[in-house]
């Protein structure tokens, strides 16, 4: 007999890069005037479509724009405010957020593609089941740092040779990979 306090009960996620994949992405310098997210056109509606699938949502961004001085730390959580309050609003869920606001020249090991932020992640929710997880990006950093967790990865308009890798037009077509 399967003694159920034992399971562990393992979960998928999906890793979502933020600026570029979720919501709009602009110059460094442009983000000092940036005060509310735009969407990402099928953003949400990607969003919906993994929940649905049972991946739960965490995204991993990088935001060296904080210590380089293009915003302030209240600046980030203010549009990481709004666009969890729009997503929440659509019955879209994020797990969780984790970034790194370190300048590119600061050496930490968690600016994508390095490792750092998903280790947290693990760390934090110790049922992730990495093998069934995967990362999506529109940048060569976030198809990278898949690469570096051995991990699946989806990248929009980033080529890849990496078997473990996907190339995709649009965010949207994600849905036929998962
Ligand atoms: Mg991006
Ligand atoms: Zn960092």
């Amino acid at each position: 007999m399967v003694n159920t306090l034992l399971e562990v009960v393992k979960i998928r996620v999906a890793f979502f890069d933020r600026d570029g994949t979720i919501i709009e992405d602009y110059p460094d310098e442009k983000w000092s005037s940036i005060t509310a997210p735009e969407f990402v056109s099928n953003s949400i509606n990607t969003l919906q479509k993994v929940q649905e699938k049972g991946y739960k949502i965490i995204i991993i961004t990088n935001q060296y724009l904080i210590n380089e001085g293009y915003i302030t730390l209240q600046q980030y959580e203010q549009i990481n405010k709004l666009m969890i309050e729009r997503l929440s609003s659509q019955g879209i869920k994020v797990l969780d957020v984790f970034y790194c606001p370190h300048r590119r020249d600061e050496g930490c090991n968690c600016i994508k593609p390095r490792t750092g932020m998903i280790y947290k992640a693990i760390n934090k929710y110790s049922n992730i089941d990495i093998n069934q997880s995967f990362m999506i990006g529109d940048s060569k950093a976030d198809i990278n740092l898949a690469i570096n967790l051995n991990m699946k990865g989806f990248g929009i308009g980033v080529d890849a040779t990496d078997p473990r890798i996907k190339k995709l037009d649009n965010l949207k077509d994600l849905i036929s990979y998962i």
